[in-house]
């Protein structure tokens, strides 16, 4: 741990394609000085909103308790609709699904909201595939002691990357996911205190203003890009298979159990059950050999041919083999 309580980077950069550095300033404004009124609040939190998206965040505004700031637009209508609208009627108050990089957009939705005080970034969509992993200090455990704990016993690292404070002490690590995988949202689930914001969840943003205080991002960390989840934490990360049965026999029958397993999954499960099968494949040694076997079982589950070699891909690459 260094002096901000955060890992050292201890990952090498070289060979990795330059990232762009975020532009989130380290010190927002503070008490005492000036009160900051509402208002100021809301310009504040709108220009830290537009400078996460000049670098392909996607931001909505949030209210001083750190929910979407825009009631959906749908929560007088009698009854659960057949399909949830993510905004397709046009209007704000989708939560998340209001989320927009485009400058315009920006400003119509905070301008729809002037009680906002500050933002939210989606995570899970384009570019950066943004994974939340957030340390807690309110359960009274140690998250971040839980989380070295983690990367001892799985062998990960946590590299260098963004790092957001929050007013209760807990802190916010930002990562990057690949593209072909949903990560979901969890409570908990990987230790106590550590909370995963994944596809459909938001992060608050460095500059918002909540009832308790304001996001900082942590000193040195605020010009860092988002680094790459590593991949034994990502598979961490990733719904555990739903079967309670005991985890398919890789060697001895030359991966059947893992084509099987591949083969087993439900629409909800494909992409992952394949990924956590070609990762496997890959640490065996028999990846290459697997590859079609297992292609060929994906499509039977139904994704397609082009779904299923970017997901193999993908585990070739997470577990370091050529794909
Ligand atoms: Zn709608």
């Amino acid at each position: 741990m260094n002096r901000y309580g955060t890992f050292p980077a201890n990952q090498p950069r070289t060979g990795a394609p330059p990232r762009p550095a975020l532009p989130f300033f380290e010190r927002t404004y503070e008490h005492g000085v000036m009160a900051t009124t509402d208002r100021q609040a809301t310009t504040l939190a709108l220009a830290h909103a537009l400078s996460a998206a000049e670098r392909g965040l996607a931001v909505l505004p949030l209210s001083r308790t750190k929910l979407p700031a825009l009631r959906s637009p749908h929560r007088d209508e009698p009854g659960p609709p057949d399909r949830p609208c993510h905004g397709e009627c046009g209007r704000f108050g989708h939560g998340v699904y209001d989320a927009s990089t485009d400058p315009v957009r920006i400003r119509a939705l905070f301008a729809a909201a002037p009680w906002a005080t500050g933002y939210g970034i989606a995570c899970g969509l384009p570019p950066y595939h943004l994974i939340g992993v957030d340390l807690d200090t309110k359960s009274g455990t140690d998250s971040s002691a839980a989380l070295r704990e983690l990367a001892l016993r799985h062998l990960f690292t946590i590299p260098e990357t963004v790092v957001v404070l929050t007013p209760s002490g807990g802190r916010h690590l930002w990562l990057t996911g690949p593209p072909d995988l949903v990560v979901p949202n969890s409570a908990g689930r990987l230790a106590p205190g550590i909370d995963i914001r994944g596809a459909g969840g938001y992060l608050v943003g460095p500059g918002s203003r909540t009832d308790h205080g304001v996001y900082t991002a942590a000193p040195g960390t605020a010009r860092l890009a988002p680094a790459p989840c590593p991949p034994s934490l990502l598979r961490l990360l990733l719904p555990p298979p739903h079967t309670p049965a005991p985890a398919p026999p890789v060697s001895g029958d030359h991966g059947r159990g893992l084509v099987q397993f591949v083969l087993s999954a439900h629409e909800g499960q494909r992409n992952t059950r394949l990924f956590w099968a070609a990762c496997r494949a890959y640490e065996n040694g028999i990846g290459p050999a697997l590859a079609a076997p297992l292609t060929e079982a994906a499509l039977h589950t139904g994704l397609s041919e082009r779904e299923a070699r970017a997901t193999i891909a993908s585990a070739a690459r997470m577990t370091g083999h050529r794909p």
